[in-house]
């Protein structure tokens, strides 16, 4: 096996390794093909200089990290944390891989990250932050090489400043770039929700294999964003009952449930869920292990851990974050039979509308929602019971069955192709 390496020092790359040498030696895979995915076939580290408000220069680092090419371009956010290092990214862009993988579509993973709390800068900031950060990796991206969407801390807004950067340099409009950009300029309807309705339409079918039904389930978000509102409002709506959410600064609960849509509009309103009338306010942590029937951990990764595992309630957890829980964590929960809906599966419905609005793209043709809505069940469906019978199948939990079916089609493609020369 290779020696140490520079991505070592991150827990999540542990993490991820881990996951890849347990499932490829149950998949008896070759050593070469297990070796060669257990390194990203190529990782840049770029400082970005950004002229801040105050007229001071701050520096900022940032990384890109194409894992696995062997399927097609490489595919993958970027995200903007404070604890974002280069081993993380590189763990995140192999969970793309066999994300991607798993799901069918013609990519390898790539992960992309800059060192930053986004919420301590300006607007100004922000948008010089993209644009440095998008022309120092601009080797790397592009619509047939590798392409960008958002992830923690981006948005549409983020990938309208890199599709315009990149675009300048090419003297045209380059739209597929990146994914999940606004509408107007080539983004696709429904990819804003895309992830939360994903997490729906994979929970719908744990449930009906469980026997259980959705109306009345008590459901905890964890992370009140892009992934977790989404899922929380769809849910409520379809009779779930939303008894704790959570942002960045703490979360709230009722034990009779919560009306999302006031929610909403008080969060328009205050900048947050804390303080929500009726509510008693519950940290993020604490929130994890509240009664309910299902916990959607949505937020950042590393929260169900050793440590706190045994005090979860819920029966069924839907990974909305990437790798939410740790190695430890996830054989406490398996040994206590809680069912938990893997990231590379729960979470894939973003990438999945990414997919439909690159080749929207491609084709100048503009699917209705109505149709990406209905593509989109279809795929996380069939995925899903792929991944449960394979489970029963093998006797493992979703999370195996779902890495051996994504990993071992990196490896069949690296098998078919060939190694170069
Ligand atoms: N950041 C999302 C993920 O982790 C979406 C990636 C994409 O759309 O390319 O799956």
């Amino acid at each position: 096996m290779t020696e140490k390496s520079e991505f070592d020092d991150s827990p999540m790359f542990r993490t991820a390794l881990a996951q890849l040498d347990r499932v490829a030696a149950k998949l008896n895979l070759e050593a070469d093909v297990h070796e060669r995915l257990r390194l990203p076939r190529r990782a840049l580290v770029v400082s970005i200089p950004v002229r801040m408000d105050d007229g001071n220069t701050q520096v900022f680092l940032g990384y890109r990290v194409h894992h696995s090419t062997v399927l097609g371009p490489t595919k993958g956010g970027l995200r903007y944390d404070k604890d974002v290092s280069l081993g993380e990214v590189t763990a995140l862009a192999m969970l793309m891989s066999w994300k991607c993988a798993l799901m069918g579509l013609p990519y390898g993973g790539a992960k992309g990250g800059v060192r930053v709390n986004p919420r301590q800068l300006s607007k100004r900031e922000l948008e010089h932050l993209t644009r440095r950060y998008t022309a120092e990796i601009i080797l790397l991206i592009g619509p047939d090489l590798d392409i960008p969407a958002p992830d923690l801390g981006t948005d549409e807004q983020t990938m309208a400043w890199m599709m315009d950067t990149y675009s300048m340099t090419q003297g045209k409009s380059v739209p597929g770039v990146v994914t999940g950009k606004p509408i107007i300029v080539g983004g696709s309807a429904g990819r804003r929700e895309a992830t939360g309705r994903g997490i729906v339409y994979a929970l719908y079918q744990a449930l009906r294999h469980l026997g259980l039904e959705l109306k009345g389930r008590k459901v905890v978000v964890q992370g009140f964003g892009n992934v977790g509102s989404v899922a929380a409002r769809l849910l409520w709506r379809e009779g779930a009952v939303i008894t704790g959410v959570s942002d960045v600064k703490g979360g709230i609960w009722n034990a009779n449930g919560l009306d999302v849509r006031q929610l909403e509009a008080y969060i328009a309103e205050s900048g947050g869920v804390s303080g929500f009338p009726g509510t008693v306010a519950v940290s993020n942590t604490d929130l994890l292990e509240q009664p309910c029937d299902v916990l959607i951990p949505a937020a950042v990764g590393g929260q169900i851990r050793g440590d706190n595992a045994e005090r979860v309630k819920a029966t069924v957890v839907v990974e909305g974050a990437n790798g939410p829980t740790t190695p430890e964590g996830d054989s406490v929960l398996r040994d206590r039979g809680v069912t938990v809906i893997p990231d590379i599966l729960a979470n894939a419905g973003g990438v999945i509308v990414s997919y439909f609005e690159w080749v929207q793209g491609l084709q100048y043709y503009f699917w209705r929602e109505s149709e990406i809505t209905s593509r989109l069940q279809e795929v996380m469906t069939r995925a899903f019971n792929r991944v449960w019978a394979l489970g029963q199948k093998e006797g493992t939990d979703l999370r195996t069955a779902a890495l051996m079916e994504g990993i071992s089609r990196v490896a069949e493609g690296y098998r078919v192709r060939g190694l170069y020369p």
